[in-house]
């Protein structure tokens, strides 16, 4: 936990401005104004709605899943993130959701689904692209031919995934799960 002595750049009141650690992410806990200030500039902003958002759509016809290996293998440094994965509990599958370049492959472990997608802004609740040229597809589910469905257990589980701590777990993981799953055509 890191806190930083500052002087509000409004009432130029002294304050301290936690950078880190838990409760950094509380809306009053601000680099520039004390909570005093803050808190009026969010009680100002909440008469104004969200009018934005960023949602995911199909770009499977822009890239396929061999040109996004193939792009990944080529730039090991690249700035890579992921998201929370799914689970499917009758079988212990997992999905996983990794950003590669502007898209976002999503496969599971050992199911033949995968989607790739790409993120865009909409207005917020009607998803129109705010990019006229922009269009908003579902995102496609494909089949990777190299992988079969797990069999079903009788009793559902929890499969047991360790939480991952980037960079050192997300180099790890990019390593070892990729390896071994064959390329697709086309
Ligand atoms: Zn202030």
């Amino acid at each position: 936990m890191t806190h930083r002595k500052k002087i509000c750049i409004h009432c130029k009141t002294k304050y301290y401005y936690q950078a880190s650690g838990h409760g950094c992410d509380d809306e009053l806990n601000d680099d520039k104004y004390c909570p005093e200030c803050m808190g009026a500039i969010v009680d100002a902003l909440k008469s104004i709605p969200v009018k934005f958002e960023e949602i995911d759509t199909d770009a499977s016809d822009e890239v396929t899943y061999k040109e996004l290996l193939a792009i990944r293998k080529k730039c090991t440094n690249m700035f890579i993130r992921i998201r929370m994965p799914l689970f499917d509990m009758s079988t212990g599958d997992y999905q996983n959701n990794i950003q590669i370049g502007d898209y976002w492959l999503s496969e599971w472990e050992k199911s033949p689904e995968y989607t790739i997608t790409k993120s865009i802004r909409v207005h917020k609740g009607t998803k129109t692209p705010e990019d006229k040229n922009v269009v908003y597809t579902t995102p496609k589910t494909l089949l990777n031919p190299k992988k079969t469905y797990p069999e079903k257990r009788e009793e559902p589980y929890f499969v047991g995934v360790q939480p991952m701590s980037a960079p050192v777990g997300l180099t790890y993981a990019l390593k070892y799960n990729y390896k071994d799953q064959g390329e697709l055509d086309g």
